[in-house]
């Protein structure tokens, strides 16, 4: 059975722009380990699903695929994770302005 990650208490950082979308991203939530990033820890942004690696700088650069394709499973599976909670907290935003404009 694959034992689930637990997530630490979200922490406020440096807010750095996302390397894709420029969304800022001041807040970290670390999985089992420490929540202040380091270089070379994964982000993933909440906003558009970029997976990129933090530098030394605290900046984000975005993984190319073959990056990601070198992960260890268990953070691809993380990541997948993220992916599908970030759709589904997107759909509800849809799905609740949907509603908005058909009751107003
Ligand atoms: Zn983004």
């Amino acid at each position: 059975m694959t034992r689930r990650p637990r997530l630490g208490r979200s922490v406020i950082t440096r807010g750095t722009p996302c390397a894709r979308c420029g969304a800022t991203l001041d807040r970290a939530t670390p999985i089992e380990r420490s929540a202040v990033p380091k270089e070379g820890d994964i982000s993933f942004c909440a906003y558009c699903g970029a997976i990129a690696a933090f530098d030394a700088d605290g900046k984000r650069r975005i993984l190319t695929l073959d990056e990601i394709r070198a992960l260890p499973e268990e953070v691809r599976d993380q990541l997948a994770t993220a992916e599908v909670a970030r759709r589904y907290t997107a759909s509800k935003r849809v799905a609740r302005e949907a509603l908005k404009r058909h009751i107003n």
